[in-house]
């Protein structure tokens, strides 16, 4: 339950934009943010970027890209489309016979960029494909893509470039009478991402895709991306993001999910409140973090489960999780459930224990959820 009424700096008034669907997944308005992932494998690999897209999915991602360079990976990718659990976004870069083949494959929507198509004829041709098979469109601004003459005329890549450029793709789908549009404005700088975002949540009403392109590596990516969309999230601006890291597409989904998390923005599986443990610790606290986090993957049901090594801060921490252990003396702890000291559990068997404990809350929170439908 959010108690954000009585805690009013915790608040995040979100901007107001149109929704548009992908495919099943409601994107803008008052949706949840949806985080999305790319594959990374050849889309001609059916079965290894089914199996990818599937990882995805069982961590979190409600949309799927992946890239169409040829007309075999259109191919691939009606079978792809009928295997996924998740609406799948095309990418497209110029060649609008892709942008066709991929919205008659299935596709529930194409990233691409009308003005890069060129030929006015072959624009239309694109939007009344994606208008047929209920495909939506996401245009993708990328500062290091911009158009030569917006170059020419600001003399390097900068938000207001980028949002000039956003506007004339815009332009181009309402002349054709096409709505069914989100944007992107991405850079692999942050302030120049975090500008060309601004600019763009003021200059448009259409839903918003939050991301901080060729991010990098898992730990330096995360953290940029943190920055990043972390700050614009607060300001309420993004409907859907992606974290691009130089990793698994599963590591992705994790870090997006974590990002929103952290800001109250969605909930999914248990968050874990943990200490950094010291010399008080009254088991070790490292590894039992890292041995629960892999046990409890499984868990989608939103919940909190503090791990604390002594009692300097378990008791209190325990306060507002729903399941939690603190480290005591002689090889034990206490086990707290719903903010109470429920029982003592020997630390050798602490984790199976808590695996257990939290199994039965997310049921019980489950059947709860379940009878308020
Ligand atoms: S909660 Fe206890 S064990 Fe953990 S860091 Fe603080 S003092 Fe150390």
């Amino acid at each position: 339950m959010s108690l954000n009424h009585v805690r009013p700096w915790r608040n995040i008034y979100r901007r107001k934009s149109r929704q548009i669907m992908v495919g099943n997944v409601p994107v803008g308005g008052d949706a949840p943010i949806a985080v999305q992932t790319m594959t990374n494998t050849l889309t001609t690999d059916v079965a290894g970027t089914v199996a990818q897209v599937q990882a995805a999915a069982e961590a979190g991602a409600d949309i799927v890209r992946i890239s169409v360079p040829d007309e075999a990976s259109s191919k691939a990718l009606k079978d792809i489309v009928r295997e996924s659990p998740v609406p799948i976004v095309a990418d497209i870069h110029f060649h609008y016979r892709r942008g066709i083949e991929a919205a008659e494959a299935g596709a529930a929507c194409l990233r691409i960029n009308p003005g890069n198509i060129g030929d006015e004829k072959r624009v239309k041709e694109v939007i009344k494909a994606a208008q047929d098979h209920n495909c939506s469109i996401r245009i993708g601004v990328n500062a290091g893509s911009l158009e030569k003459h917006l170059l020419e005329k600001y003399g390097e890549p900068c938000p207001e470039a980028m949002v000039e450029s956003g506007l004339e793709h815009i332009r181009i789908l309402q002349d054709n009478d096409f709505h069914e549009f989100k944007i992107s404005v991405k850079a692999s700088d942050v302030f120049l991402s975090a500008a060309a975002y601004q600019g763009i949540a003021e200059a448009t009403d259409a839903p918003i895709h939050l991301g901080i392109t060729e991010a990098g590596g898992l730990v330096s990516g995360t953290i940029k991306s943190a920055i990043g969309l972390g700050n614009l999230l607060w300001m309420g601006i993004g409907d859907t993001i992606r974290v691009s890291l130089s990793a698994d597409p599963v590591e992705e989904v994790k870090v997006g999910f974590e990002i929103l998390k952290s800001l109250g923005l969605r909930h999914r599986g248990v968050n874990i409140i943990s200490c950094p443990s010291c010399a008080r610790q009254g088991f070790d606290v490292i590894k039992t973090v890292e041995a629960l986090e892999q046990r409890l993957e499984h868990i989608k049901t939103p919940m909190s489960l503090s791990i604390i090594g002594c009692v300097v801060n378990g008791p209190g921490e325990a306060l507002m999780t729903d399941v939690g252990f603190t480290g005591g003396g002689a090889g034990s702890g206490m086990v707290y459930l719903a903010g109470k000291a429920s029982h003592k559990m020997s630390n050798d068997q602490m984790i199976e224990h808590i695996v257990e404990e939290v199994e039965k809350k997310a049921a019980e929170l489950d059947a709860v959820a379940e009878a308020a439908e």
